[in-house]
């Protein structure tokens, strides 16, 4: 599918693996100008040269840690006037909300809400002048139906949730559109960890956890980074310039929801 973005920029947060990489290589074969970001440098310029070698395209990459100020200069600095902004971090840690202080919420309101909604502060007004935009988030589908263990990604996301159901409304007709992409279950190593996480929490072993979720989920099986990746390029794409503030539930069904 053409997606009428050839020769854009974008930048996509954390993407040296899982679905910020699937986003950034489908934006990539469609001739997008990536400039991709994580911490470890060395994950991210075996990604940058692996999509560069796939897609052709061209490929920035700036290794930082996105949830500081300082990161997310080094990021805009590299790219000042990006038509297509991916916000994505990695999710807090499952546990407990009787053992979390008020640090730990901070750091989860800071990965998951702030940084992005800074981040969107700082592109919106030249996508506005410019007249086009495509941002992003990548929440959960924890949003939707919060996963217990998960206390600290159900309060975060739902705030960012929150602010973009305003401020979606008032760019798009400049064409700029904002929306969320929430992933159910995918194969990465994020998975990996929440898996674990729910194993400890119900007292079963990880393979077990791992089955039962596969088992429940109406595709049964866990979704492809690159199908995640699709619909990311779908939202970017010349012709989404109607669609902003929306939701996008990414799960093989499994929100038992009419709507
Ligand atoms: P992943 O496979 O663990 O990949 C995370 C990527 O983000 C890595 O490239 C990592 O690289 C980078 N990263 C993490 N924190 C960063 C930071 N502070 N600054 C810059 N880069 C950072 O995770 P994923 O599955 O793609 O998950 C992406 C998001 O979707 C997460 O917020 C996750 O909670 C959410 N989610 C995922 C699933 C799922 O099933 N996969 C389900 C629901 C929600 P470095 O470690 O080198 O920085």
């Amino acid at each position: 599918m053409d997606l009428g973005i050839k020769g854009r920029k974008a930048i996509i947060c954390a993407s040296s693996k899982g679905l910020g990489k699937a986003c950034a290589m489908t934006l990539a074969k469609d001739g997008v100008h990536v400039f991709i970001n994580g911490r470890n440098e060395e994950a991210l310029e075996k990604t940058a040269q692996e999509i560069r070698e796939t897609t052709g395209s061209e490929v920035t990459a700036v290794a930082c840690d996105v949830t500081t100020v300082e990161g997310r200069e080094k990021i805009l600095a590299a790219c000042p006037e990006p038509d297509i902004l991916i916000n994505n971090a990695a999710g807090p840690p499952t546990g407990n909300f009787r053992d979390w202080d008020r640090d730990t919420w901070i750091k989860a309101l800071d990965s998951n809400m702030l940084t992005p909604i800074e981040l969107i502060k700082a592109v919106v007004d030249g996508m506005i002048e410019r007249k086009f935009g495509r941002i992003i988030n990548i929440t959960s589908g924890a949003v939707k139906a919060p996963i217990n263990v998960l206390g600290l990604s159900n309060g975060a996301r739902a705030g960012l949730t929150g602010f973009v159901a305003g401020v979606s409304r008032t760019t798009v007709k400049d064409n700029v559109t904002i929306n969320n992409l929430l992933p159910g279950p995918f194969e990465t190593d994020r998975i990996a960890e929440v898996i674990a996480g729910e194993a400890k929490a119900r007292g079963i072993s990880e393979e077990e956890a791992r089955v039962g979720r596969m088992a429940a989920n109406p595709a049964g099986r866990f979704g492809r980074p690159e199908e995640f990746g699709a619909a990311c390029g779908w939202l970017c794409s010349a012709n989404a310039g109607f669609v902003t503030g929306q939701n996008i539930l990414l799960d093989g069904g499994a929100f038992p929801g009419v709507i």
